[in-house]
């Protein structure tokens, strides 16, 4: 017998609701990414961010950053409202979001949350009454924010202080410590401000986002700590590529196993010209391959070796894994539950057969040397042998009869 996996034990946080959306106390973990467009720009904004919906994405933020930005968030609200798309738009601001959301009420009300960044809210006397001024807005509209505390724009004023006091302290602590206490304090000190300005707790996500795996870690564990709110988990600056994808998988699988995270971004660089929803699939596969949500059949694929010398093989796994991924969209809303669906795809004879059998629907190709013939299993029984060039047209088919047979309207549960 298989040993009974205990499920990850979250963290009970503060529901917060964002339009339809809720992140924190026990509600799924939300995905969300952020556009690279420039929000002035209303038909480019308006085509990534229904790309990055369309892709998974349940909240995107866009950058608000100078008036005509503002002027365009209506617009941009109006056209995805009108090809129904309903994801909650986040507003972004530094340096001048209390002007911002002063001057352009219809952007304030057409953004779902507004992203305050303690950091960079205004300096010196400046900076009490512009954070103030956007916790009363956020109030007034009945909004919530995410003070999104980040590494590279940390309050000076507050490291200057704790670095001097721990430099006077009996036991000084490391440079690295200190820092980390004062993300935390930055984002503890400026929710406890919003709620005396009148702001609830239930309309208050924090973040203290850095660009080191261990710094993250070691950074919201202590917010975990210090209190129940809801926390919005990300490595800052992740990179490009594998690098983005294994530093912000590492750090963000520790916490979510630790049950730390009501909601994700993975903030990678796109390559020139690579889609911007990369990072919505990434982070939906570190919440699936980690068993917190299922977003997509699971394809179970071998790494193919010395039996797979043709590229057969990888033709087959990639394949499937695009085709069903492409059809979510669609199933998602036709087949439920076709997202916990598990498919095999696997190089040869070897371990072929006992991952199909595991899987809903597999099929194992028969190794190099050997004209392609592929048996295929269906709930752990060998149905068929496929044979010729059309495997993966064939077994694509099979997918669609079996999510049709076991997820259909006229499906029975357990079919
Ligand atoms: S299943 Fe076969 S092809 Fe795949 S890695 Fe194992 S031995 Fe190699």
């Amino acid at each position: 017998m298989s040993p009974v996996r205990q499920p990850i034990k979250r963290r009970i946080t503060v529901p917060v609701a964002i339009g339809p959306l809720t992140v924190g106390g026990l509600a799924p973990i939300v995905v969300q990414s952020m556009t690279n467009t420039d929000t002035a720009d209303v038909e480019a904004t308006v085509r990534q961010v229904a790309d990055l919906a369309r892709a998974g994405s349940e909240l995107v933020r866009i950058t608000v950053n100078h008036e005509s930005a503002a002027k365009a968030v209506p617009a941009i609200r109006e056209a995805l409202d009108a090809q129904g798309c309903k994801v909650p738009l986040v507003g972004d601001f530094h340096f001048n979001g209390h002007r911002l959301l002063t001057d352009y009420p219809e952007c304030a009300q057409a953004l779902a949350k507004y992203r305050i960044n303690p950091g960079n809210v205004g300096t010196g006397e400046k900076k009490d009454s512009q954070f103030a001024t956007m916790i009363e807005l956020a109030c007034r509209y009945e909004r919530p924010v995410r003070i999104g505390v980040n590494w590279g724009s940390l309050d000076q004023d507050l490291i200057v202080r704790l670095m001097d006091e721990n430099a006077r302290s009996a036991a000084p602590r490391e440079a690295e410590q200190v820092m980390h206490e004062a993300m935390v304090q930055s984002a503890i000190s400026n929710a406890e401000r919003a709620m005396a300005l009148g702001l609830p707790k239930d309309r208050i996500i924090l973040s203290c986002k850095m660009s080191g795996v261990q710094d993250l870690i070691a950074v919201y564990r202590k917010l975990a700590e210090r209190g129940d709110y809801a926390l919005h988990l990300g490595l800052t600056e992740a990179g490009m590529g594998s690098k983005g994808i294994v530093g912000s998988t590492a750090a963000l699988a520790v916490l979510l196993q630790e049950g730390i995270g009501d909601t994700i971004r993975v903030s990678l660089t796109p390559a020139p010209g690579e889609a911007r929803t990369r990072e919505v699939v990434v982070a939906q596969e570190i919440l699936q391959t980690m068993g917190l949500r299922a977003f997509a059949p699971m394809v179970t694929a071998c790494p193919g070796c010395g039996r797979t010398t043709s590229d057969t093989f990888q033709h087959l796994a990639q394949n499937i894994q695009g085709y069903l991924r492409d059809q979510m969209p669609v199933w998602r809303t036709q087949y439920p539950g076709v997202e916990t669906m598990q498919v095999a795809v696997m190089g040869c004879v070897v371990n072929g057969p006992g991952e199909s059998k595991h899987a809903n629907i597999g099929i194992s190709l028969p190794g190099s040397g050997e004209r392609p013939s592929a048996p295929v299993y269906v709930d752990g029984e060998k149905v068929t042998t496929l044979k010729g060039e059309g495997i993966a047209e064939q077994f694509k088919r099979m997918v669609d009869d079996y999510i049709e047979a076991h997820y259909g309207q006229g499906s029975r549960p357990g079919d």
